[in-house]
């Protein structure tokens, strides 16, 4: 059995802070001003600079993932990374998106150079990652995302799972210090490459209690 790879897909596989910033620039007339690593109080209606409501973010996603999706390019690496690692680990992505968007997503990474099963979640991931390892046969396993509070998540559902905070994104890594429950901060593909070559064959998953077969 191979250690399965659970990968992220917005700001871990593609961009999204840019292209999510272009497509509110030009369907809504909003600005993404990147002042801190959250969407909430940095999207601005560029007429007179007043910040959009919190409660309209979850409209404005769901447009973006219907209309925009287009503009997303993959992250510097990453589907080369993937091609390397196929061999070593049963890839799959789990992305917080709802599940209409699956299937353009699937089309997305695929058109991309990374044609890995897509799941789609909402909230923590925890529960969602449990679900998958066990559909999966419970293998070694090695989590990533940009996002803390789903590192949290699953050390607190699966704790033995190898967790790897990456924020693709040159700008926005720079705001956000490592996910205090993730086990490594790595933000490039070709060394998130290495790292996971090294955690194989070095058997460093068997440190953190994840024995590899
Ligand atoms: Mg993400």
């Amino acid at each position: 059995m191979k250690p399965l790879l659970i990968s992220d897909c917005d700001e871990v596989l593609v961009s999204f802070a840019a292209p999510f910033g272009a497509h509110l620039e030009e369907a809504h007339n909003m600005r993404l001003r990147l002042d801190s690593f959250a969407l909430s109080g940095n999207v601005r209606h560029m007429a007179d600079d007043s910040p959009v409501a919190d409660d309209a973010m979850p409209d404005l996603l769901m447009d973006f993932f219907r209309t925009g999706m287009h503009r997303q390019t993959a992250a510097p690496g990453a589907a080369e990374a993937l091609a390397a690692l196929d061999t070593l680990y049963d890839i799959v992505i789990l992305t917080n998106i709802e599940d209409e968007h699956r299937e353009r997503r699937k089309s997305q990474v695929r058109a991309l150079g990374m044609d890995y099963e897509v799941y789609c979640n909402r909230g923590p991931k925890g529960p969602a990652l449990k679900r998958i390892l066990e559909a999966h046969g419970s293998p070694p396993a090695v989590f990533m995302d940009d996002l803390p509070p789903h590192h949290q998540s699953v050390k607190t559902e699966v704790p033995h799972v190898h967790c790897i905070h990456m924020v693709a994104d040159a700008q926005l890594r720079q705001m956000i210090p490592p996910a205090a429950h993730a086990d490594a901060r790595i933000d490039d593909w070709p060394d998130a490459r290495v790292y996971l070559e090294r955690l194989i064959n070095e058997e460093n998953l068997a440190r953190t209690g994840v024995r590899v077969r």
